[in-house]
């Protein structure tokens, strides 16, 4: 008999989607040419939005949610990887229409696998996860954009949340003047201790925007979208940048042109899905080097992974601070 294991999976009927826990075995993955054992994985926004079923994020049914893993090869026939070797998976549709990381095994592609990084451990990588890894490709834009230390203050918006947290914690090693927006202000603490000199409640940014604010910011990363977008831009310095990646208020963005033709502002949007190879290894490469891995930490916590379904609930209702890091049993 086919050796059974552990996996959530997501099934649609004539009622809507529903997830559960259940036993599957190797015929029930998708093909692929590299085997996974899945070590780690973590919840992330989407994830949220997948097992809640409050966005389309699944497109094929059943299928085994999580957008990212890390893990031990198990079997392979890709050039690229071996039985015993490290792996990082985040993207490339992966727990949206490929089977994913909340079960003990995966099968995928292996042009879709970074190898783990020099520096860091299977769980160090989970607690950085499809967020952390965001976060880094956006600090990436604004450095191509020119942004280095001393050029002005940067704003990180959702500063609490997963990409925010590891945004902070990444710029404020390299040395920027980082400040932080929160809705909980209770963690100005937690802010601090990541590297922000300063924390802003988040309600400052959820007016609607003027078409141009005072220049604040040499540099913005914003999960939120909506209106606290709108007011960031507005506030951008001349000639300065926002790496945008996320909708947490929302999908809108009510602005004007005004920042941009009057302030040569630019925006660089940020897609970690189908971001190529050779970025993603980059990105991973300075995770490795320019994250405090105490910091790391410190900002990430163990969760069960008979909890998930809770915490899909919490992370999109702002409940989650920093990185859930999910052992496979
Ligand atoms: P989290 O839920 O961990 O963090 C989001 C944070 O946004 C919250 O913790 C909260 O921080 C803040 N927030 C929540 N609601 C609002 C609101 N109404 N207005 C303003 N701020 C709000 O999620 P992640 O960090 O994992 O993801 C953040 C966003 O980035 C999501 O929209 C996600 O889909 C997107 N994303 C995009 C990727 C891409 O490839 N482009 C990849 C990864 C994520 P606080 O309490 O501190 O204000």
């Amino acid at each position: 008999m086919a050796e059974q294991f552990q996996a959530y999976q997501i099934g649609k009927s004539d009622d809507g989607q529903r997830c559960v826990l259940t036993q599957l075995d190797d015929s029930d993955l998708m093909e692929g040419d590299v085997t996974v054992r899945v070590e780690y994985t973590t919840i992330n926004y989407k994830d949220g939005l997948a097992l809640t079923g409050r966005s389309p994020i699944i497109r094929k049914f059943p299928l085994i949610p999580g957008i990212d893993f890390s893990g031990s090869v198990i079997e392979s026939s890709h050039d690229g990887f071996s039985e015993g070797d490290r792996v990082i998976l985040n993207g490339f549709g992966v727990g949206e229409v490929h089977c994913g990381g909340f079960a003990q095994r995966a099968r995928v592609n292996g042009d879709w696998l970074v190898p783990l990084p020099d520096g860091l451990d299977l769980r160090q990588a989970m607690a950085i996860g499809t967020a952390g890894y965001t976060a880094m490709l956006s600090v990436m834009a604004l450095e191509d954009h020119g942004i280095k230390p001393g050029d002005g203050d940067i704003l990180v918006t959702g500063a609490s949340g997963g990409v925010g947290s590891i945004a902070v914690a990444v710029l404020g090693k390299l040395g920027h003047r980082v400040v932080a927006t929160t809705g909980r202000m209770q963690e100005r603490d937690f802010l601090t201790g990541l590297g922000a000199a300063d924390v802003l409640d988040r309600s400052q940014f959820a007016d609607k925007a003027r078409p141009l604010g005072k220049e604040l910011w040499r540099g913005a990363i914003d999960v939120a979208g909506g209106n606290t977008l709108a007011n960031v831009l507005s506030q951008i310095c001349y000639g300065g940048a926002a790496a945008i990646c996320g909708l947490a208020e929302s999908m809108n963005l009510p602005t004007t042109v005004a920042p941009f033709i009057l302030r040569g502002i630019s925006v660089y949007g940020i897609d970690s899905v189908m971001a190529p190879l050779g970025k993603r290894k980059q990105a991973w490469q300075r995770l490795a080097s320019d994250l405090d891995l105490k910091l790391l930490d410190e900002l990430s916590f163990d969760l069960d992974f008979n909890d998930l379904p809770q915490a899909a609930e919490d992370i999109l209702n702002g409940r989650i601070r920093g990185r859930a890091v999910v052992k496979l049993p």
